[in-house]
């Protein structure tokens, strides 16, 4: 494995935005693995794959189908499906299946794939815990409800998606219970992570402070 950068956090805590920002500014790969799990949910629900289905049938599916995350997009069978999974449905169907073992099965090789090749800054919820327990850099990046939900409400807008200021933060309470509450890979705060809220600080800011961690840590010889 080559040099991680691991970022968990809640939906809407800011993660993608950050992780690509230093991605960037490093030189590091980069690896958003919501976008691999909302792939799922689309692929299984593409082929009416309902929550309650067995094993065996999402099993199926998935091996019909050929996902990949290259150069920040996200591919299902060759085709780009990065803004058709940006949707209040995959928001949903993605935090349902991924509580099921045979998804988080299938994606996990994936996701340590890319640590193979190359220095990586990877964000998820189990990226800190799971996928890359080992790795040298872990950040938990949260924020208030209320934030978070008025994010997630504002990118909706942009994309012009209509959602009340409710549902979103419906949304965002009812993603952050399965996720924090299911039996597999829970979103928790690994014991090793540097916890950063992001409720009150800008994008900018909480780049540089990652930043400023990772020289410090790199200077005290805790990374390469
Ligand atoms: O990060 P994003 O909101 O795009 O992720 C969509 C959903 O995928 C999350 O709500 C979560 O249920 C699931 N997910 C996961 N493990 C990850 C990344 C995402 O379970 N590492």
């Amino acid at each position: 494995m080559r040099d991680v950068i691991a970022i968990d956090g809640p939906s809407g805590s800011g993660k993608t935005t950050v992780a690509k920002l230093i991605a960037q500014e490093i030189g590091y790969r980069y690896l958003d693995t919501g976008a691999l799990y909302r792939t799922v949910a689309f692929a299984l629900r593409k082929n009416m794959v309902d929550s309650d289905d067995s094993d065996e049938r999402i099993a199926e599916v998935l091996s019909q189908n050929r996902i990949m995350f290259q150069d920040g997009k996200v591919f299902l069978n060759g085709v780009d499906v990065s803004d058709t999974i940006r949707s209040t449905e995959i928001d949903h169907y993605s935090s349902v299946f991924s509580a099921r073992k045979v998804v988080r099965d299938f994606l996990l090789d994936a996701q340590r794939d890319a640590a193979r090749r190359g220095n990586l800054v990877a964000e998820g919820r189990d990226t800190t815990t799971v996928v890359f327990p080992g790795a040298q850099t872990k950040i938990f990046l949260n924020a208030s409800v209320e934030e978070r939900a008025k994010r997630r409400y504002l990118q909706y807008r942009g994309q012009g998606i209509t959602i009340s200021m409710d549902e979103a933060k419906k949304s965002i309470i009812d993603r952050d219970a399965r996720d924090a509450g299911r039996d597999i890979a829970p979103l928790t705060i690994s014991s090793d992570a540097l916890v950063i809220d992001s409720s009150v600080l800008s994008i900018e800011q909480v780049k540089e402070s990652i930043l400023e961690y990772l020289k410090k840590s790199t200077s005290a010889g805790l990374r390469k």
